[in-house]
C-alpha cells in the first residue's frame, strides 16, 4: 500500500488541466462507464472507474506505468453515459500521452498501438465477411468452436473456455 508521501496530491490537477481531462474531478465513481464498457466485459482488470480512482487518489506511477491504459479500444461508450461528462475516453488520451512523456513507454509503442486497432478491426470485417454466408454455423456453441479451431490460443479462446467451465 502506497504511504502518503508516495502519492501525488496535486497529479489529478495537472491532468485536469489537459484538454480532454477538465472533467476528471467531476467523477462521482458511479461506475457507469465500467458497466457499458465492452473491454471491461472482456477483460475484469481493465476498469475505467478503478483508472479514475487511482488518479485522483495520485497514484501517478502505478496508473502510467499500467498497461490497462493500453486497453481500450476508443469506442467513447463511457463517454456517451457518464452523468458528470467525464469523457474518460479523453480522460485515458491524457494519461497515454503523459505515460509517454514522463518515459514509461517509448514512442514506438504508439505505432504498435495503432496497428494493434487497425489489426483488430480487419479482423472483424474479415469475420463478418467470413462469416456472412456460412450457414452452417447456427448457434453460440458451433460458433465458439469454430472460433478455436481457427484462432488457437488467443485470449478470446480462453474466455470462452471460462465460461464453459
Ligand atoms: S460514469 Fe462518469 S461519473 Fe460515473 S464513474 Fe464513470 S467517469 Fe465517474
Ligand atoms: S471508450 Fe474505452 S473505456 Fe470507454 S467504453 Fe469504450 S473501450 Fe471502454
Amino acid at each position: 500500500m502506497k504511504t502518503q508521501k508516495e502519492l501525488d496530491e496535486r497529479w489529478k490537477f495537472q491532468v485536469a488541466s489537459r484538454p480532454g481531462g477538465e472533467g476528471l474531478l467531476a467523477c462521482f465513481a458511479c461506475g457507469v462507464c465500467t458497466a457499458g464498457c465492452p473491454v471491461s466485459e472482456v477483460e475484469e482488470r481493465f476498469n475505467p472507474r478503478r483508472i479514475i480512482h487511482q488518479v485522483l487518489m495520485g497514484n501517478r506511477e502505478h496508473v502510467l506505468r499500467s498497461k490497462e491504459i493500453w486497453m481500450c479500444i476508443g469506442c467513447y461508450t463511457c463517454t456517451a453515459h457518464c452523468p458528470q461528462d467525464v469523457e474518460f475516453t479523453n480522460l485515458l488520451k491524457v494519461l497515454r500521452t503523459m505515460a509517454v512523456e514522463e518515459g514509461h513507454v517509448d514512442k514506438k509503442w504508439l505505432k504498435l498501438i495503432d496497428e494493434i486497432d487497425r489489426r483488430t478491426q480487419n479482423l472483424r470485417r474479415d469475420l463478418v465477411e467470413y462469416l456472412w454466408n456460412e450457414e452452417t454455423l447456427q448457434s453460440r456453441e458451433e460458433f465458439d468452436s469454430w472460433y478455436k479451431e481457427e484462432t488457437g490460443k488467443l485470449s478470446w479462446t480462453r474466455k470462452v473456455k471460462d465460461n464453459a467451465e
